[in-house]
């Protein structure tokens, strides 16, 4: 059943989103994990469909609609079953370029946020560092303004497409330590000075481009400055709030693809003479996963509707769609991927790739269903 707050025109979005994701992306996820990337043409290909721009003002080359959008956007892409390509677009069209769209001059959105938007530049976000994760306001990164310049010496990992943004919306310390010394700029990354370093290997989300990257006397030019000098932290705080809800969107796709890949293989199965659709532990077990995942579902569509209606309780909504749908995750993957026995641990299978294969230690010398029954018979007889 469709959502009650979904219109025709939402309707007409999601089947053209999901025509693209059928089209271009899911012939290849498979190759593209394994590759651990997906080629830079995907980005001029969804911005050519209007997709990088969702949110953003027509007169940015946006479309000027809602988180609904963005949400419908996810939900779609990700049934080409390949994470890695919806973080990598994600990453493009909301998470490093809102922040522009938000504060930033009329010429950083002409420069980088509308080539951005017509997938011709790759963004990255750059925040956090080696020793900075979870403490955005200990960055070490500074920018030390030198005339017409900042001058920016650093260092910054986990960078979603690091190795091939063509700019990074970049959090620097301009100031104090602690929050109010942080400040945001746009940095090309032909700036001399700026270099990446390793591409890093993922367990998860395989074909997105994750990296670390290196400043080192780089100069920026000052009109590359977004928004106020040491306003950045409050930006990044607002910026937050919609990659929580993109996060929430994507955790919550993918577990239904991973639902639905462990129902496919359920339904087809033979063990000891029936299918494993058709034994009750198995129902049972399913349908749970099935009625937390939609729960969370809900919970996400609530925190969208306060984020639209820009209703302040939309902050706690929105952590709170994050948070159910992250640690849901962690039950639903290895509850799936035990469906699979053996196979939840072989590359081919998608169910295994978006796991990690986690149910390897109880598939192996006798699965845990089947210890329970051995020890069940022994125990509570027949
Ligand atoms: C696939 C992937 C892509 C990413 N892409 C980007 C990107 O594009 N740009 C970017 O800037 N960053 C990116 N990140 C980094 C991500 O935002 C950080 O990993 C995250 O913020 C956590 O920081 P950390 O890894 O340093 O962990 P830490 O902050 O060191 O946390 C370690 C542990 O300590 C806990 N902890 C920390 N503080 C507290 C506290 N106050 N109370 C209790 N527990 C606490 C944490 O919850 C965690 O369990 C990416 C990460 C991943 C995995």
């Amino acid at each position: 059943m469709a959502f009650p707050i979904f219109t025709e025109e939402h309707r007409l979005f999601r089947e053209s989103v999901r025509a693209f994701a059928e089209r271009e992306i899911a012939p290849h996820a498979e190759e593209w994990d394994r590759a651990q990337a997906f080629p830079r043409e995907l980005f001029r290909k969804a911005g050519a469909q209007g997709y990088l721009g969702v949110r953003f003002d027509p007169a940015l080359g946006g479309s000027g609609l809602d988180y609904w959008y963005t949400g419908i956007l996810i939900e779609e892409l990700m049934r080409a079953r390949n994470v890695g390509v919806v973080v990598g677009l994600l990453v493009q069209c909301e998470i490093a370029t809102s922040i522009i769209a938000d504060c930033g001059s009329d010429e950083l959105k002409r420069d980088w946020l509308m080539p951005a938007v017509r997938g011709e530049r790759v963004a990255a976000l750059g925040i956090t560092e080696p020793g900075a994760g979870s403490d955005v306001a200990a960055l070490r990164t500074t920018a030390r303004r030198d005339g017409d310049a900042y001058v920016v010496d650093g260092s910054k990992i986990f960078i979603t497409n690091g190795t091939i943004a063509d700019f990074v919306t970049l959090a620097v310390r301009t100031g104090e330590a602690g929050p109010r010394g942080i400040s945001v700029l746009v940095v090309p990354t032909d700036t001399p000075g700026f270099t990446v370093g390793r591409k890093l290997r993922k367990v998860m989300a395989h074909s997105s481009d994750t990296a670390e990257l290196f400043f080192e006397n780089c100069r920026v030019p000052a009109q590359n400055l977004v928004g106020e000098e040491g306003q950045g932290f409050s930006a990044i705080m607002r910026l937050f709030q919609g990659e929580r809800l993109v996060l929430a969107y994507i955790a919550n796709s993918f577990m239904r693809e991973i639902l639905e890949a462990a129902l496919e293989y359920a339904g087809e199965r033979q063990v000891f003479g029936s299918t494993l659709a058709s034994m009750p532990v198995w129902r049972h077990r399913l349908v749970d996963v099935m009625t937390e995942l939609e729960a969370s579902r809900l919970l996400t569509y609530y925190a969208t509707d306060l984020m639209c209606a820009g209703d302040p309780a939309a902050e706690v909504y929105v952590s709170m769609a994050k948070l159910h749908a992250g640690e849901l995750f962690k039950r639903v993957a290895p509850e799936c991927d035990q469906v699979l026995g053996g196979y939840g641990c072989m590359e081919e299978y998608f169910v295994a790739r978006a796991t990690g294969g986690v149910s390897g230690f109880a598939i192996g010398a006798g699965t845990s269903e089947i210890m329970r029954e051995i020890i069940a018979r022994r125990r509570i007889g027949l």
